[in-house]
């Protein structure tokens, strides 16, 4: 049976060459970093390479990059670690709608224990609202997280022009880019960035790495306390394979980050315009064009159940996701799409699917071929659809 994957949103394979890097670091040169002989000199030297090319795809400096165990904790350390470092300055935190769990439940926590919170709405293609924002702001606003990229519809969003309001009102400015890393560029100076969350498995580097960018002069209490290491913000030795693996499929991102984004864009435009011409009652949720990822399509297909769909297109070999893979177990409609003015029923029948650098023309063939075979069967088992037929032709 062919194997098609187009989830590259919830993970990615790891590149060959960062694998056969990692293997080195885990058999041949083991020691610990922070060792003064030559077995740990040699593995410090290639860790800090590693944060040189971390730092080198987002804009910023070596020593602003902290090594965390991926993009939860790297969230998880700038929301606490914000909070914590400015408790005394104000108990005011700005988010939106469409953030990631990791940011949103962070947020939430931080509220049942005395923080107030702000969750801005985003408009129906899932951008959020700048003047919302603005609006937010109070004197005693100490943080706003906002994502650069959404990782279920792809919508990116305006962070140089929060990340200006942000520096104007002295207001740390925290931003998921996990979905947007070696998609598309980021430079934290341009942006006025002041925390930016990065992870390694979304970009074809292993899982359980991701990185902190934190602005030098920016204050953070840091979660995890023991040996200092990464700069006293981040203690426990380094996951050594792990960072360099990151390092090295950063590197390979930038260097292929237009090809892939042309590649993508062009096998996706395919799928979407495939979709929509083959199968009647769709919505293509999120921006068209320059706003969205080049790798991510989201539809609603109506009468049908989006985990049905998913169960089908599994058994052919086709794996793609139904709101977020974090959520998906749960049948609750995505947060993201109900914020986007979708209904429950709507939201229940979408589906998302990832684009990544494996993907080929007859992988999209293939979706092309049997995705609209499994919505007409699933349909003829649907009294709505039956209506919807019968009221079209009325
Ligand atoms: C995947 C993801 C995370 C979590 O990163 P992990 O490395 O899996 O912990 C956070 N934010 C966004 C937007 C993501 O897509």
């Amino acid at each position: 049976m062919r194997r098609v994957y187009l989830d590259h949103s919830a993970t990615t394979p790891v590149d060959p060459e960062v694998a056969a890097l990692m293997m080195t670091y885990y058999t041949e040169k083991y020691g610990n970093p922070s060792s003064v002989h030559g077995f740990g000199r040699e593995v410090k030297q290639a860790l800090e390479q590693a944060r040189t090319q971390v730092a080198d795809l987002i804009g910023a400096s070596p020593n602003e990059i902290t090594f965390t165990s991926g993009g939860t904790e790297a969230d998880n350390l700038a929301i606490l670690g914000t909070a914590e470092a400015l408790r005394s300055k104000g108990k005011h935190i700005i988010t939106s709608c469409i953030e990631h769990h990791a940011v949103l439940e962070t947020c939430e926590h931080l509220e049942k224990s005395g923080f107030d919170l702000t969750v801005i709405p985003a408009d129906e293609e899932g951008i959020v609202s700048v003047d919302e924002l603005r609006k937010a702001i109070r004197q005693d606003t100490i943080l706003i997280s906002i994502m650069h990229a959404n990782n279920e519809v792809g919508s990116i969003q305006p962070i140089a022009e929060i990340g200006k309001i942000a520096r104007e009102h002295g207001i740390v400015f925290h931003v998921d880019a996990v979905q947007s890393l070696g998609k598309i560029p980021i430079n934290v100076e341009e942006m006025n960035v002041d925390l930016l969350t990065v992870s390694s498995h979304k970009i074809y580097g292993p899982k359980g790495v991701g990185a902190l960018y934190i602005r030098k002069g920016v204050r953070i209490v840091p979660l995890v306390h023991g040996g200092g290491q990464e700069r006293k913000r981040r203690s426990g030795t380094e996951n050594t394979p792990g960072i360099i693996g990151f390092g090295k499929a950063c590197e390979l991102a930038g260097q292929r980050m237009e090809e892939d984004a042309r590649h993508q864009r062009k096998l996706r435009d395919k799928l979407m315009n495939g979709i929509t011409k083959g199968i009647e009652f769709v919505k293509v949720n999120g921006p068209v064009g320059e706003s969205r990822l080049p790798n991510n399509l989201n539809v609603s297909i109506r009468y049908v159940e989006g985990e049905s769909l998913l169960l089908s297109l599994d058994m052919l070999g086709i794996a793609a996701s139904s709101g977020s893979a974090c959520t998906s177990g749960s049948l609750d409609p995505s947060h993201v799409l109900l914020s986007m003015g979708l209904t429950h029923e709507i939201a229940h029948g979408s589906l998302r699917f990832t684009l990544g650098r494996q993907n080929t023309e007859e992988d999209i063939d293939y979706v092309l071929e049997q995705l609209p075979k499994i919505v007409e069967r699933l349909r003829m088992m649907s009294p709505l659809y039956d209506l919807a037929i019968h009221t079209k032709q009325a």
